[in-house]
C-alpha cells in the first residue's frame, strides 16, 4: 500500500485502500479474498502526518474446535504517524520513519503487523461451535454422524 508524499500533503479523507495481498508471506498469515481493507484519513502535523481510520481484520484463523478457517470482520481503529523526526522516532513506538528524500511509503507490512497484533486469545469461528466428532472427525457444525 503505497501512500504518496504529495497525497499527504494535499491531505484525505475517508479514503478506502484495498490492496492484493495475495503475493504476501508474512509468518503464515492469510487474509480472506487476498485482500487488505483499510480506510485512513489524514493530515499534516508537527514534525509529519497523522494517518487515522481503521483497519479490516479479516485475517483468517482456525477454530480451535472445528479446525475450519474463519475471520472475525471487524474494523481496527488504527492511528499512525509518519515522522521524517529521528527524536520523535526514539520516543514512540508507533511512529514510522519517513524519509524527506522519500517520495512514497509502503505501509503494507505495518498493516499486517497490526492485525497480527490482534490475534484473539482463543480462536473460534462461533461461540457456539460444535467442534469435530472423536470418534470419526467429521465437522459437527454442518454435519450429523451416527457416533452417538
Ligand atoms: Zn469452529
Ligand atoms: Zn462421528
Amino acid at each position: 500500500m503505497l501512500v504518496f508524499r504529495s497525497d499527504l500533503l494535499t491531505g484525505f479523507k475517508n479514503k478506502l485502500f484495498e490492496i492484493d495481498v495475495k503475493d504476501i508471506d508474512y509468518f503464515g498469515v492469510s487474509l480472506d479474498d487476498d485482500i487488505l481493507v483499510c480506510s485512513f484519513t489524514s493530515r499534516v502535523v508537527k514534525n509529519g502526518y497523522k494517518i487515522s481510520g481503521y483497519i479490516l481484520n479479516n485475517v483468517l484463523y482456525n477454530c480451535d474446535k472445528c479446525l475450519d478457517s474463519f475471520s472475525i470482520n471487524k474494523k481496527m481503529d488504527t492511528e499512525l504517524f509518519l515522522s521524517n523526526n529521528t527524536k520523535v522516532l526514539e520516543r514512540d513506538n508507533n511512529t514510522i520513519y519517513f524519509s524527506d528524500r522519500e517520495k512514497s511509503i509502503d505501509l503494507k507490512n505495518i498493516l499486517i503487523e497490526i492485525l497480527l497484533v490482534e490475534e484473539p486469545i482463543k480462536n473460534l469461528c462461533t461461540d457456539t461451535c460444535k467442534g469435530l466428532c472423536i470418534s470419526c472427525g467429521i465437522n459437527l457444525n454442518n454435519n450429523i454422524c451416527e457416533c452417538n
